[in-house]
């Protein structure tokens, strides 16, 4: 089941939205090459707490950090640690938090120092794709047109969307119905109505979609090691289109 979420519910969302992409902010701009990933970690986790909310990866399913951060070939669920930014990687970073019982989720792609074209190109293609499936987010609508949209765009430019791993539902809980899959034909799944909150993340392969996980049983790569890249809004849709509670 889908859960509607009130106006009053959608504020608390808001807030914790914004405490992501404060979060993300600050990652942003200790991005360099010669920091650790653990060392954004620390980061983050110091920012989440300074807004008295709590980092929702930590712990979830035994995660050990409170971001994830996936480097270069890492689609997502990259433990932070000793490893250290070079320059022209990409670093996908993912920020999940709880605030007052509410979830906020959103997810970048970051180029350290100066990327290669091609990375640049992943890059713009992922997060364009997200705007293309968060365009589509309104009522009326049905849940695969924002899957569609995004799968379009990212084929369009001759990228990959990954299959295995899905938007979701996002509300009290991280994951809530329904599952937002990034590829899909048009015109099916459930109707779009006001109220519905959705983490909707696009991940993009350079090369083929297909992934594995490594052997930490969390670093989800591509089968190819081609670069990925992810882009996640936590997105509410009302009545007059889609807000987006993550922006920054
Ligand atoms: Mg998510």
């Amino acid at each position: 089941m889908i859960i509607i979420k009130s106006p009053q519910e959608i504020e608390l969302m808001r807030q914790a939205g914004k405490i992501v992409a404060a979060t993300l902010k600050e990652i942003e701009s200790a991005i360099k090459p010669g920091v650790t990933t653990g060392q954004l970690d620390k980061l983050a986790e110091r920012c989440i707490r300074k807004f008295k909310a709590k980092p929702a990866f930590l712990g979830y399913h035994g995660f050990p950090a409170s971001i994830c951060a996936s480097l270069n070939d890492e689609v997502v669920h990259g433990i932070p640690g000793l490893r250290c930014l070079k320059n022209g990687d990409i670093i996908s970073i993912d920020v999940g938090v709880f605030y007052k019982g509410y979830c906020g989720d959103a997810a970048v792609t970051f180029p350290v120092g100066e990327v290669s074209s091609q990375a640049r190109r992943l890059i713009d293609a992922t997060k364009e794709s997200l705007y293309a499936g968060i365009n589509k987010a309104v009522p009326g609508n049905n849940l695969y047109d924002i899957s569609n949209a995004i799968q379009n765009y990212a084929e369009s430019l001759g990228f990959s969307v990954v299959r295995n791993y899905v938007g979701h539902g996002i509300g009290s809980d991280m994951h809530e119905e329904p599952q937002v899959p990034n590829f899909g034909l048009p015109g099916k799944g459930s109707l779009l109505e006001p109220g519905m909150v959705l983490a909707i993340e696009p991940m993009v392969n350079e090369g083929s979609w297909e992934v594995e996980t490594l052997n930490d049983d969390w670093t989800v790569v591509t089968r190819d090691r081609s670069l990925s890249a992810h882009f996640e809004h936590t997105v509410a849709i009302l009545q007059d289109g889609p807000e987006i509670l993550t922006s920054f």
